[in-house]
């Protein structure tokens, strides 16, 4: 399979050279050039079918021959080695949990996906390759903790100063060897606006081998459309209409799902379920994309005010807004509203959500009030409810324990290195680095 820039004016390239490269030249991402549709038998059997197999299966459409399809299952076996359960909160209902990984984040099964298959095509590399991802909180510890001792490959983790839970920074900020935590003295749209100006610096280009872990990486992106598969084989084979309302942010997570749709996963409906951060949600709705200034709020991960992916999620429909109209939704909640849902689904099911699982069931919960043929509901719950522990104890009045491996990395030494958010600074910072490593 070959990959083309959603700007048409890069070249074609190889698995290989898309994942390497991160993103293509002229600043757009890259897509498949195909979208291959995956056969009935497939559909028939994603029941038995654990989450690696399915990677395998849906995976190797992409990813092989250039990758060994024995390989690919190996990858998969080890990256994705922790359960997705889909619970059932209320009748036809779901939440499906993301996020019984190593860092507690639906982050985790993407970014060990990826770190794999760099680390794939790293290792016949001459010089190490330097992975630079911005963070909004979660994104840094998943790539941080997925690669972290991988040889030949370092990561430059860039978050936003004073802007993620003390847990999330605990996460990133602790780790050494070959992570590099970057303390940012500017917004989450500061980092990322950093880690692209970095990417079209031809000097450090040349000097580092940089390439990205951002869900723009289609090592990143193309994995996370395995759990959708997943989910529907969960549910009861019965027919009946169903909805996905995916949280999101810089929509790597939803323009997967609408990927695994294309490959002929029978989902009537997404919801791009948005906090405060509207820019995806007003675009569906007006046609118009307007970014913006991201604005702070309790689900911070998303908190993007110029999602990457809204070029993917384009060119996925051809610009084609009655097209994407026709099963998608899109819908922005408040932090107060969040909380409350956080409150009420807890107090009438017993079911603790996390602030972004809540965005997800509040655009579930608004569409389907708008679509009462609905039978089936699925929300993704992206992050364990304990990183976000004092606004869901706040809403629930119950205390949220801390698992062991996250409270491990809350005594260890902050090691952040602190940066003005100035490209001049950052592009200094790695230039002495690659050459201390020589
Ligand atoms: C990153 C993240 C999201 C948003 O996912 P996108 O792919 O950026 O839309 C939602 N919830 C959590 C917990 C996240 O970390």
């Amino acid at each position: 399979m070959k990959f083309y820039s959603t700007n048409r004016q890069s070249a074609l390239a190889s698995v290989r050279e898309a994942v390497l490269r991160g993103m293509p030249d002229d600043g757009g991402l890259y897509m498949p050039e195909r979208i291959p549709r995956l056969g009935k038998g497939f559909f028939e059997s994603l029941r038995r079918m654990s989450l690696p197999e399915i990677g395998v299966v849906a995976g190797r459409e992409f990813f092989s021959p250039e990758i060994p399809e024995s390989r690919l299952e190996d990858m998969f076996v080890e990256a994705l080695d922790f359960p997705v359960p889909l619970r059932e909160v209320a009748a036809g209902l779901y939440a499906l949990e993301l996020f019984h990984g190593p860092t507690l984040a639906f982050k985790d099964v993407g970014a060990r996906v990826m770190a794999r298959l760099m680390g794939y095509f790293a290792a016949d590399l001459e010089r190490e390759l330097t992975v630079l991802a911005a963070t909004s909180g979660d994104t840094g510890s998943a790539v941080a903790h997925a690669f972290y001792g991988v040889t030949g490959i370092q990561v430059a983790v860039l978050y936003p100063s004073g802007q993620i839970s003390r847990l999330q920074e605990q996460q990133i900020a602790t780790l050494d060897g070959n992570i590099i935590p970057l303390e940012m003295e500017g917004t989450f749209d500061d980092c990322q606006r950093l880690v692209k100006e970095a990417f079209l610096d031809g000097e450090l280009r040349r000097r580092c081998s940089l390439t990205s872990a951002n869900s723009i990486n289609i090592a990143r992106w193309l994995p996370q459309s395995f759990y959708y598969f997943f989910a529907k084989g969960q549910l009861d084979p019965q027919d009946g209409s169903l909805a996905v309302s995916v949280p999101s942010g810089n929509l790597g997570n939803v323009t997967a799902g609408l990927l695994a749709r294309a490959m002929g996963l029978a989902v009537d409906w997404f919801v791009v379920s948005v906090n405060s951060n509207r820019a995806a949600a007003e675009y569906l709705e007006s046609g118009e994309y307007l970014p913006r200034p991201s604005l702070r709020t309790v689900s911070n991960a998303m908190d993007v005010g110029d999602p990457s992916n809204i070029a993917r999620l384009m060119d996925l429909y051809g610009g084609r807004l009655d097209r994407m109209r026709d099963h998608i939704a899109a819908f922005g909640f408040g932090d107060e509203e969040t909380l409350g849902a956080v409150a009420s689904v807890y107090r009438d099911t017993g079911y603790v959500m996390d602030p972004h699982g809540a965005v997800g069931y509040l655009g579930l919960k608004r569409w389907r009030g708008e679509r009462p043929e609905i039978e089936r509901g699925i929300f993704l719950e992206t992050a364990h409810p304990a990183k976000f522990r004092e606004d869901v104890e706040r809403a629930t009045g119950m205390e949220v324990e801390i698992p062991e491996r996250l409270a491990a990395c809350l005594d260890k030494p902050k090691r952040a290195m602190r940066l003005p958010a100035k490209f001049s600074a950052l592009k200094e910072f790695l230039l002495e680095r690659s050459r201390d490593s020589w």
